[in-house]
């Protein structure tokens, strides 16, 4: 469906224009016309998807409609978000789709000085952008009222549930009137997010695009059987060798991250990690400086997460295997967005089994699952007793990149890799008690990570076309940059709004 076909002001089917989109991505051509009724609707899609838009877009035709007086602090529509980064980036997309209403907007979260946002409110604003904490922080100061809100929005609801913001939520909802309109999205729908559904929606229109338990089409994913202890120079190894352009690495933790990043510039890559600890403006410097490619590399928690919208993001990693397998379809939704295609790459070690076969069973397919390409590691024990030790990535790296690529990388049959003789452990992928099997006919043997060419009418992951017979990225003369989109003409990865 194209944008012109919905009922939209001109001014917003301008903005979308300027935007560079044309066709409307599954979730808004089923959540616009609908929003555009007045009704409830409640949202199953992932991020990636064009959801902000979907909501975004219909609430600015909405709201200028009827236009009323400002009134101080009390805004028209609220949107919830779990994460400043996420309340920040739905933000830039009112300010980016509504650009020629002139509607009111101001977004306001924790960790930075309130005089500001407090300031914006007394002015009057339409729209809200709230995290949670923040907002009940400025309720209990009169700061904010939410009785003339409209239009409520409660984005990426699952994870304000993993967040603990339910309470949160229910404490703002009662302050909301009645009679308004409320659109709830969220990735997942568990029993506790149908449950707040029930009591938030008034007979909502439920609209569902891509469910969770389906990865997008447009991902290649690629498991790699490596032990612990040799994560860091398997990353430092990928990032080079396939090469890896804009890739985001997941950790479990925060001081795991900042070892990435710690370990990955021992391998002289550029690298920088946003998470809880971090300052915000140090996560909006991170984020800037992934997003202009200054560095290729941005390591983060779940959390920190949220909300990133940086485009032509070419590979996720899980460098942790994460335990809860709806993060894992939420991690991996960070490239391949809008039409674009991308690659996973997860580490798997023995203790990690588990968590591999929990997600494939949400996914409901069995992943494909490679040695890693470079040899094992002595365990610690052997450590002091090996001699000549392990080559260094540096010394593949000067020498043994051919040679690897001839030798070590796993081969379409993926047959296990030669064992180093010294090492009497087992190799690193038959070890965890799972047969490797072949890569299905067709499929890129390993290595082969550049991502394909996004489509060049995004038309959002719903669209599904795969364009593996494109040459890959490493291929094609200057293949060391971003992918583009957007019909050829390349975009900054950033919303510049
Ligand atoms: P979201 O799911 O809202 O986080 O959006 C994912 C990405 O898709 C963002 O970078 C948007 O700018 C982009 N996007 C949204 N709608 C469209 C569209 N109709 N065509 C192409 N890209 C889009």
């Amino acid at each position: 469906m194209q944008f012109s076909d919905l009922q939209l002001c001109s001014p917003i089917l301008e903005a979308i224009k300027s935007e560079g989109y044309e066709t409307a991505t599954p979730i808004q051509a089923k959540a616009i016309p609908v929003i555009l009724t007045g009704k409830d609707v409640l949202g199953c899609a992932q991020t990636g998807t064009g959801k902000t838009a979907a909501f975004a877009v219909p609430i600015l035709h909405r709201l200028n409609e009827r236009r009323v007086a400002l009134q101080p602090r009390k805004p028209r529509c609220l949107v919830l978000a779990p994460t400043r980064e996420l309340a920040v980036q739905i933000s830039d997309s009112f300010k980016a789709y509504g650009k020629g209403l002139g509607i009111t907007r101001t977004v306001i979260f924790g960790g930075v000085g309130q005089n500001p946002q407090v300031d914006a409110l007394r002015k009057g604003v339409e729209v809200l952008i709230a995290t949670p904490g923040r907002l009940i922080d400025l309720m209990e100061q009169r700061h904010v009222d939410l009785s003339a809100v409209e239009i409520f929005v409660l984005d990426e609801a699952d994870r304000m549930l993993d967040m603990g913001f339910i309470q949160p939520i229910r404490r703002i909802i009662a302050t909301i009137p009645q009679q308004r309109q409320t659109l709830m999205f969220s990735a997942t729908m568990p029993t506790e997010i149908r449950r707040l559904a029930d009591q938030m929606l008034k007979t909502p229109t439920v609209v569902e695009v891509a469910r969770v338990s389906s990865t997008a089409d447009q991902i290649e994913e690629t498991v790699y059987r490596v032990e612990k202890r040799d994560k860091p120079a398997l990353l430092a190894h990928l990032v080079k060798e396939l090469p890896m352009y804009r890739t985001i690495v997941f950790t479990k933790t925060k001081h795991g991250a900042d070892r990435v990043v710690r370990h990955l510039s021992k391998y002289e890559i550029k690298a920088e990690a946003i998470h809880g600890n971090k300052s915000q403006n140090s996560r909006q410097r991170a984020l800037h400086s992934f997003a202009t490619n200054k560095i290729p590399v941005l390591v983060a928690t779940d959390i920190a997460s949220r909300g990133i919208d940086v485009d032509g993001i070419t590979h996720v990693v899980n460098y942790d295997l994460t335990h809860e397998p709806e993060t894992y379809v939420h991690r991996i939704g960070r490239t391949a967005r809008a039409g674009a295609s991308g690659c996973a790459v997860s580490f798997c070690d023995r203790e990690e089994t588990a968590n591999l076969r929990a997600i494939e069973k949400l996914i409901r397919r069995q992943l494909k699952v490679v040695n890693s390409p470079l040899p094992p590691s002595p365990a610690p024990e052997q450590q002091d007793n090996r001699q000549g030790g392990r080559p260094s990535f540096s010394d593949a790296a000067r020498g043994g990149h051919q040679q690897h690529q001839r030798q070590d990388r796993p081969q379409p049959n993926d047959q296990p890799q030669q064992r180093d003789r010294r090492d009497s452990r087992p190799p690193v992928g038959g070890a965890f008690g799972r047969p490797q099997r072949p890569m299905h006919g067709g499929q890129r043997p390993t290595g082969t990570h550049a991502p394909r060419q996004p489509h060049q009418q995004p038309a959002g992951r719903g669209a599904g076309h795969r364009q593996s017979s494109q040459p890959s990225q490493q291929n094609r003369p200057g293949g060391n940059r971003p992918p583009k989109r957007g019909g050829g003409k390349f975009r900054h990865p950033m919303r510049a709004r």
